[in-house]
């Protein structure tokens, strides 16, 4: 009897020690894998990077050359040329920010900044290459001073929030950034009235690829709130949605200090 209770136990550690050895094996087999991924996406777009800068320098210089002499209507091509060449490197960049997260490798230095003049640079920044000319109004609750973040994420986060914020509203709609310093938190609101998320996607929309049924012809990769989503998270914050179709969306960004 204590003979094969002794067989039993030792078998059974026999077991676990295998069963241990394959994990490690799967994990370092899964962190080589996505060290590869990373190195072949930073590869790649740095390839692509490059051409495409010239792309869209060249087709600025020749748009503002046309622009004195041709009909508005002629430029069409070209504009399609340009948004053609930003979404693809939107599309590169957004892979290479998800990837680095997915491996644990994407950077995180939070520092001291000024979140009220953040915004209104973020806003400056908005208006000189938003082609629809929206107006973003910007309003701001209790005394913003300084918050511990990393610029880099944050940009990432509100300028994704505000583009998609565009580009699903309809010419001349409305556009909020809120900022609302609480004593815990520092809260973020991107709110638009445009097309809107049907309710059954709202819980879906952060998954990399993912685009919403009513999305139409606006054209889009599904990849800018996967990062923000992946943004936020290393902030140790949160983000919601409320959204009604036909009448609007409010993104809201919590991060704690
Ligand atoms: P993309 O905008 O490139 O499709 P995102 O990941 O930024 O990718 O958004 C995912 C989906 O969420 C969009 O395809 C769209 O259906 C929905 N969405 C995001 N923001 C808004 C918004 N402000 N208004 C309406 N729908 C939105």
């Amino acid at each position: 009897m204590v003979v094969s209770s002794l067989c039993f136990i030792l078998y059974r550690q026999w077991v676990k020690h295998d069963e241990v050895e394959a994990l490690e094996r799967t994990l370092t087999q899964e962190k080589e894998l996505n060290e590869l991924k990373l190195r072949l996406f930073s590869m790649i777009s740095h390839e692509f990077r490059t051409p495409l800068s010239v792309i869209l320098l060249s087709s600025q210089l020749l748009k503002e050359i046309l622009q004195e002499s041709v009909d508005e209507n002629k430029l069409k091509n070209l504009y399609r040329i340009q948004s053609s060449a930003k979404l693809m490197n939107q599309l590169i960049t957004d892979l290479l920010t998800l990837t680095r997260a997915e491996a644990g490798k994407l950077d995180f230095n939070p520092q001291l900044i000024n979140l009220e003049t953040f915004c209104l640079n973020l806003l400056e920044d908005f208006q000189l290459f938003d082609t629809k000319q929206t107006v973003i109004h910007f309003i701001k609750y209790g005394r913003c001073y300084r918050a511990n973040m990393d610029e880099k994420l944050l940009y990432s986060i509100l300028s994704n929030l505000l583009l998609n914020a565009i580009k699903y509203s309809p010419q001349g709609g409305n556009i909020y950034l809120f900022l609302k310093c609480e004593v815990e938190a520092t809260i973020f609101q991107v709110k638009d009235e445009g097309i809107g998320i049907p309710q059954h996607e709202q819980q879906k929309i952060y998954e990399p690829f993912y685009r919403g049924q009513n999305v139409e012809n606006i054209v889009g990769t599904g990849l800018g709130l996967a990062v923000v989503k992946k943004c936020v998270e290393l902030h140790q914050g949160e983000i919601f949605v409320e959204s009604e179709v036909g009448v609007g969306t409010t993104f809201t960004v919590k991060i704690p200090h």
